[in-house]
């Protein structure tokens, strides 16, 4: 669980003093009241707080009594945080980030401990106010929303896969398709990857939507290579989140076995800056997803590192070239060589190249020119949802009249 919402009746005391607690509240709509029974039995009100705050955030840290009770005013719903979470999220963080969290909440609850009351001190911002500052400035609330609504459409069919062809510059031949997340959000509608997947990949909810997605995209190839010759194979996004789980290859390869499927029907997509961030670890996990049989392609090749010297160290298949390359190669110089000098490393580390975003046929010419094996881009074909391709497929699996 990462985060969830709870209502709480009014007149509740949902967090005890002197009890032990692992959850943090942010405060969504109402309002609580925050008091400290002192040890002469007396009680002193230390402030009240309303939307946008955060209560009993010192919980996150470790498991010492709570030094405050807080009490809900009139009913209120609030976003859950466990400590697991927060460690889970601090443990994904810079180093000093997470050092520095930990002494001041600790020292936090070292200067409470010690004074009878919290002061606010008059003409300073009070601490509400600059809770609400720090929460809106990180844009927490309408992250954790997000955070939420993405967890229910993972589990309420509003994700699904769309595919895109990446078709042979040669033949026109489609040599196989590259899976793309949907969320069709029930009242927003469509919400793009742009924005969902960031926000999948920093709290973490990414490794179980990339689970669904591998799955979904076995069940697709099984079907398109069930009696179609030749076999094709389907292109999955992985991140870096992915990558650094234990079990990552182990269940890729239960995923593909439990649907039928080859691992050389499946190419994982990585990014330059997974190589770049876990470069002994990425080169290890790789090693075995190479000797299993998989594909792996490097995403939005150019756009990252300008370090070459890392390619040749890694298994890696296919070259993406990015599609900010691929747009304006035509009109500007600068991209149309570092086309062709991807084209020529791959040829030099025997991987293939693939373009992306690839919209008319003289960008598709220039490409395959340079020497380019394949491509996918509008040009061919949007990203399609699965019936629409399969429509698609059972009349021709090539592209060759749009080459011609
Ligand atoms: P990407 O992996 O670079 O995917 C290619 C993007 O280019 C897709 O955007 C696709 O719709 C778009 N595209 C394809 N052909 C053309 C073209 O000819 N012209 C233009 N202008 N665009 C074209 P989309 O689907 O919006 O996805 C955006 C990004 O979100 C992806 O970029 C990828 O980084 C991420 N993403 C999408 N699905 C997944 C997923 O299942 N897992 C992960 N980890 N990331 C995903
Ligand atoms: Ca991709
Ligand atoms: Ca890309």
């Amino acid at each position: 669980m990462i985060n969830s919402f709870k209502k709480i009746p009014a007149g509740d005391l949902f967090i005890r003093q002197g009890t032990a607690g692992n959850t943090a509240y942010i405060i969504e709509k109402g309002r609580v009241e925050i008091h400290i029974v002192k040890t002469d039995g007396s009680k002193q009100v230390v402030g009240t707080r309303g939307p946008g705050a955060i209560v009993g955030e010192m919980a996150l840290i470790d498991e010492a009594p709570r030094t405050a009770n807080v009490i809900a005013l009139e009913e209120c719903s609030v976003i859950e945080i466990t400590r697991d979470d927060f460690i889970r999220r601090l443990q994904s963080s810079d180093q000093i980030m997470q050092a520095v969290m930990r002494i001041l909440l600790t020292r936090y609850r070292d200067t409470l401990s010690r004074s009878v009351i919290v002061s606010e001190a008059p003409g300073f911002p009070s601490p509400e106010d600059l809770e609400r500052q720090f929460l809106e400035e990180a844009h927490t609330l309408d992250g954790l929303l997000m955070e939420n609504e993405f967890k229910a459409a993972m589990h309420n069919g509003q994700l699904s896969l769309h595919y895109q062809p990446i078709v042979s510059l040669s033949t026109g031949a489609i040599l196989g398709f590259e899976a793309l997340m949907r969320w069709i959000h029930p009242e927003k509608g469509f919400i793009s990857p742009a924005v969902f997947i960031p926000m999948a990949e920093q709290s973490g909810l990414i490794v179980e939507a990339s689970k669904w997605a591998l799955d979904e995209a076995c069940k697709f190839i099984h079907k398109v290579n069930a009696g179609a010759e030749p076999e094709k194979y389907v292109s999955v996004n992985f991140s870096s989140k992915d990558f650094a789980e234990e079990s990552f290859l182990e269940d890729v390869l239960s995923t593909l076995k439990r649907n039928n499927v080859l691992a050389a029907h499946i190419q994982l997509e990585i990014t330059e800056s997974l190589l770049m961030h876990q470069p002994e670890r990425a080169k290890v996990t790789l090693e075995s997803c190479k000797a299993a049989g998989l594909k792996i392609a490097i995403d939005d090749f150019g756009t990252g590192y300008s370090s070459l010297s890392y390619l040749h160290n890694y298994p890696i298949g296919a070259l993406k070239i990015d599609q900010a390359f691929v747009r304006d190669m035509l009109k500007n110089q600068n991209s149309f060589e570092l086309a062709r000098s991807i084209v020529a490393l791959g040829k030099n580390l025997k991987m293939t190249t693939i373009a992306e975003g690839v919209e008319g046929l003289a960008e598709a010419r220039a490409l395959l020119e340079m020497g380019c094996e394949s491509a996918q881009g509008y040009y061919f074909a949007k990203p399609l949802a699965e019936r629409d391709l399969l429509a698609i497929l059972e009349k021709s699996s090539n592209f060759a009249t749009k080459l011609a």
